[in-house]
């Protein structure tokens, strides 16, 4: 029997394949790894829990859509947790901004700074409000599948000035470089570097200051398993350790998926989780639009990597907030080289995770789970030797963490392990090593971003960070509404 298909249980593929089992399509998602959450995949390791990937969770409206549309109740699945403050930022002139939704704290805090910078901040957050209404609200989880839908949107776009860069739109209300850096950072937990991507990423301060942060209880893995139940209470079906090697087509239709150990499924319709440019340079490899197009996704622009260190210690740092971002010396310079240079900064940016801050359950008790990653060039920008520059790089930035943040870590330290751009590339498939896929710049969003239907092959659609709207959890769930109303419109099988 032919089956719809959806490659992936990343949080897009996953959100995609709810709502088409919810909108009654039967969906067989297919994930290679042996756990589902993709770049969500949760590590354990003696009583230490470690979220892979994401872990500021925002826009909760967008899961609970996913529930509602089930029938079903969000808190019967999983616990959302708000987190105090959103974000730590701490600069290394010992300054330090909570970042929160308390608005007489705020300005206290911005007044600290530079007392001019208080009005100025209400005129951004007003920015970033009427951003967040049209690219977020009305825009997200629409499908640009033609150049119209583009125009249709140009006249918002240019009159909230949408070619400038985020920092620039910042730095054009706020005065005070440490306020400039603390609301203009958020697009770097998108893939987008705030001196290039488009000022409507402003939007996610809006977005967090509606919504709030969010960290469900017992992880992000916990809301990914949350999801998977929904998925299977539905009546569908996931398959694990099921790595799709090729999609095969006869006159411009998938027909077939072929699984790696050999395994085939006929396809009523099919959409992609999986990295972008994969999809259409191996999977779809002897398909000659596909191949075609591959070569114009090459080319194109794609987002940094991160070097991450998760790691496990007998000792809970209770003077951490959950989130905390340790701004280095440089700000613009070290973005510039992250970005564009070949070869590796000597400086870095950091974000620490220190979760059992909200939930304890993550670690035994006293001791502590936590992440540090560092955004670092993809291996397209710079092709070092993650073999040889991991172990280089862990050790400094733990050196690093301990003379600043955590002190005692080393001698503190029961487990650890790191991620490098070659586990981006080799455990996820993705283009260049990139944890974002393409970046969000202007000319490679909305219209210009890979379609969530494809051109040409008429059931084949694509959810997940490499379409519109783009990377981060909101994101790939808005990605999510705007491919299964495609497929539910399109009827397939
Ligand atoms: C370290 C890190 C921290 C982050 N922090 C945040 C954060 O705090 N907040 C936030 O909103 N966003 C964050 N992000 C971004 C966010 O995690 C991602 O943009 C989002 O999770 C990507 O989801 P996705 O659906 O595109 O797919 P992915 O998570 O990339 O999943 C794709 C899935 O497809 C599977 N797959 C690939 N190829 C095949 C194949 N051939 N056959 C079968 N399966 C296949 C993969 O194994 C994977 O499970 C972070 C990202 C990283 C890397």
């Amino acid at each position: 029997m032919k089956k719809t298909v959806v490659i992936g249980a990343g949080f897009g593929g996953l959100a995609l394949a709810i709502r088409l089992q919810a909108a009654g399509i039967a969906t067989l998602l297919l994930e290679q790894r042996d756990k589902p959450g993709g770049r969500a995949y949760v590590y354990q390791e003696q009583g230490f829990t470690f979220d892979a990937g994401p872990t500021v969770i925002t826009d909760p409206t967008a899961l609970f859509e996913l529930f509602e549309l089930a029938g079903k109740s969000i808190e019967d699945y999983v616990e959302l947790l708000p987190v105090k403050p959103f974000y730590r930022l701490c600069w290394e002139n010992g300054k330090v901004f909570d970042y929160d939704n308390d608005q007489a704290e705020l300005d206290r805090q911005i007044l600290a700074f530079n007392p001019a910078d208080v009005q100025g901040y209400q005129r951004f957050l007003a920015y970033s409000q009427a951003v967040f209404k049209e690219g977020y609200l009305k825009l997200g989880t629409v499908p640009f599948l033609s150049f119209k839908d583009m125009l249709h949107a140009a006249p918002q776009l240019g009159r909230l000035q949408a070619w400038r860069s985020v920092y620039s739109k910042v730095a054009s209300y706020i005065q005070d470089e440490h306020l400039r850096q603390a609301f203009s950072f958020h697009s770097l937990l998108v893939g987008g570097n705030p001196f290039a991507t488009s000022s409507i990423y402003t939007l996610i301060h809006a977005l967090e200051r509606e919504w709030g942060v969010w960290f469900p209880r017992g992880g992000t893995g916990a809301l990914v398993q949350g999801l998977v139940k929904l998925f299977q209470d539905l009546g569908g079906e996931l398959l694990l350790n099921a790595k799709v090697d090729r999609i095969d087509c006869v006159d411009q239709r998938i027909t077939q998926v072929t699984l790696e150990d050999g395994r085939e499924f006929s396809v009523a319709a099919i959409a992609s989780n999986a990295d972008v440019v994969n999809t259409y340079r191996h999977l779809l490899r002897g398909h000659q639009s596909s191949e075609e197009y591959a070569e114009q996704l090459v080319k194109k622009r794609m987002s940094n990597s991160l070097f991450v260190l998760y790691f496990g210690l007998n000792h809970h740092h209770d003077q951490l907030a959950h989130h905390t971002v340790c701004f280095g010396p440089r700000y613009r310079e070290l973005i510039d080289e992250i970005f564009n240079h070949d070869g590796l900064a000597e400086d870095f940016s950091l974000y620490l995770h220190a979760p059992c801050v909200t939930d304890p359950s993550l670690a035994p008790e006293g001791c502590g789970s936590y992440y540090v990653l560092a955004p670092v060039p993809h291996l397209g920008t710079a092709a070092l030797d993650w073999k040889v520059e991991g172990p280089k790089l862990r050790d400094k930035i733990f050196a690093y963490l301990e003379e600043h943040y955590m002190p005692g870590l080393r001698s503190q330290l029961v487990v650890q392990r790191m991620f490098t751009p070659f586990d981006f590339r080799d455990q996820l498939q993705a283009w260049q090593g990139s944890a974002f896929s393409i970046e969000p710049i202007l000319t490679q969003s909305a219209w210009f971003r890979p379609h969530n239907r494809d051109k040409t092959l008429k059931n084949l659609y694509l959810v997940g960070a490499g379409t519109h709207p783009g990377a981060g959890v909101p994101g790939v769930l808005g990605s999510a509404k705007a491919t299964a109303g495609l497929m539910i419109e399109d009827k397939h099988g």
